[in-house]
């Protein structure tokens, strides 16, 4: 697992093959374009991406809406949207980073 591969979208077993097609936010290669890997594993593979992407919603919407709420005191409503809708803007790359997280999770303990 590299964090620098996962920022970079790369494949979870060369760490250089691109998960993503290029110029779509969304639609990845079926396969790793330098190693082959099959991306998804099976049906269903990337609903544990979920966990991934909840996690990350919440690491940056906290830190936002706890410095709003407890340093400003902004109201715990407004605290909340804030972080909500900082969460809401980063989305798409929360959506892209968190499959590719867990394809390097599921790489690092069932390599193939
Ligand atoms: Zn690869």
């Amino acid at each position: 697992m590299s964090l620098g591969a996962i920022l970079k979208l790369r494949c979870s077993r060369c760490l250089e093959g691109e998960v993503y097609l290029p110029g779509r936010w969304f639609a990845m290669h079926d396969v790793c374009p330098r190693c082959g890997l099959k991306y998804e594993r099976e049906p269903g593979f990337f609903l544990g991406a979920m966990y991934v992407s909840y996690t990350l919603g919440v690491l940056i919407a906290l830190p936002v809406s706890a410095t709003l709420f407890f340093k400003y005191d902004v109201g715990a409503g407004l605290s909340a949207f804030a972080g909500s809708i900082l969460t809401a803007v980063a989305t798409p790359w929360i959506v892209r980073v968190s499959r590719v997280a867990w394809l390097h999770f599921d790489q690092r303990l069932d390599p193939r």
